[in-house]
């Protein structure tokens, strides 16, 4: 199925013609900052069934695992879109609360559990790791 998101003002559109590798809750340090302090839901999707109409801007940095993130968002109203890795060509991430309807869309793991916070609600669900699995 296709699905279509956006950033918050619009500026930014998307449609994502395949299903997601993955749904993740991730608590890395830097969706901490994208997500005002709590988890950011990520879906891992394959690149080729991405297209995006409008202006991003975008923040270059380097992960621990040594690959070249860029993380993409709204040079408008600065929504978080995107993040890509250099070295991976194939798959990129897109936050789930920029879908106009994320109904389907369930988390089945939790990442970076270590750099949570103590309060963080850790769902015993789902499988969850450490670190970057
Ligand atoms: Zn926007
Ligand atoms: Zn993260």
């Amino acid at each position: 199925m296709t699905r279509t998101g956006g950033c918050r003002c619009g500026a930014v559109r998307y449609t994502l013609s395949a299903e997601p590798f993955a749904v993740r809750l991730c608590w890395c340090r830097d969706c901490q900052y994208w997500s005002t302090g709590n988890a950011a839901v990520n879906m891992l999707v394959p690149r080729d069934a991405v297209r995006v109409d409008g202006e991003l801007d975008g923040w270059d940095s380097m992960a621990e695992s040594g690959n070249h993130m860029r993380r993409s968002f709204c040079r408008r109203c600065g929504t978080p879109m995107f993040s890509e890795a250099r070295e991976n060509a194939e798959r990129m991430v897109i936050r789930v609360g920029t879908l106009d309807d994320a109904t389907g869309i369930v988390p089945t793991t939790i990442i970076w559990t270590d750099s949570a916070p103590a309060w963080a609600p850790i769902d015993p669900a789902l499988q969850a790791f450490p670190r970057q699995p």
